[in-house]
């Protein structure tokens, strides 16, 4: 009999490390990295109308509408390379995408099996998020002082060009706190009480973290 798919959450605020983490755990999980963030990159790249769409919110901090959001994961969790489950990273981000994603797991006898929850301090989350930078190319993530490429403005992986998303302003890092402490925070309880949520600290090198990662999901899967 085929294994049922795995579906693992990587949460925490903005610039916790989730993307890098799930970078590094996408090979020891053999799961697919959704990205929701990514997602939107990719449809405004390449101008598409819910790439525009979600610019507005985006831009400002703010978190996409839910429907449109939703539609857009649930969308990408059907393609084929999702079969064996997934690795979430920015999603869900309020209950009611919880809700929705429990909903449509469900539908097909499937469930979330673990819930990451990456814990940094806020000031710490300033700094990391204006040093940030991102391959134009495959979306890799860079920090000017803790990750640093080889070649200063290259990608190590695919020799893309690196870039600074305009989101990651300190003003617009604020607004998106924010919106984490006053829409997503909630789903830590939401997820504790189901009993799925491992937390780890994420204010602690990079190898670090990646192997509390690790230790938390050989324990939980
Ligand atoms: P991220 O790359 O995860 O930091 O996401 C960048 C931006 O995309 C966020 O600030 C939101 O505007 C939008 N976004 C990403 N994921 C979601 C989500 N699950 N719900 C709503 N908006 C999202």
């Amino acid at each position: 009999m085929a294994q049922s798919p795995t579906y693992v959450i990587l949460m925490g605020p903005p610039a916790s490390g989730k993307g890098t983490q799930a970078e590094r755990l996408q090979d020891v999980l053999g799961l697919s990295h959704v990205a929701s963030g990514d997602l939107f990159r990719y449809n405004l790249k390449n101008e598409t109308e819910l790439g525009l769409k979600a610019k507005v919110y985006m831009d400002k901090g703010d978190l996409v509408p839910d429907d449109v959001t939703i539609a857009m994961v649930l969308d990408r969790l059907s393609r084929e390379d999702c079969a064996k489950g997934a690795l979430l990273d920015g999603f869900p981000r309020t209950l009611a995408q919880a809700e929705a994603l429990e909903v449509a797991l469900a539908d097909s006898g499937n469930s979330i099996n673990l819930v990451l929850n990456i814990q940094v301090p806020t000031k710490e989350l300033i700094s990391r998020v204006t040093g940030r930078r991102l391959c134009r190319d495959c979306g890799a993530s860079y920090h000017i002082k803790f990750k640093r490429p080889k070649e200063e403005g290259v990608c190590d992986k695919c020799g893309g060009e690196l870039y600074q998303r305009d989101d990651d302003t300190e003003a617009t890092a604020r607004r998106r706190l924010e919106v984490y402490n006053a829409q997503t925070k909630p789903l830590i309880n939401y997820y504790s009480r189901k009993g799925s949520l491992a937390n780890i600290d994420g204010n602690r090198p990079i190898d670090e973290v990646t192997d509390a990662l690790k230790v938390a999901i050989t324990a939980a899967l």
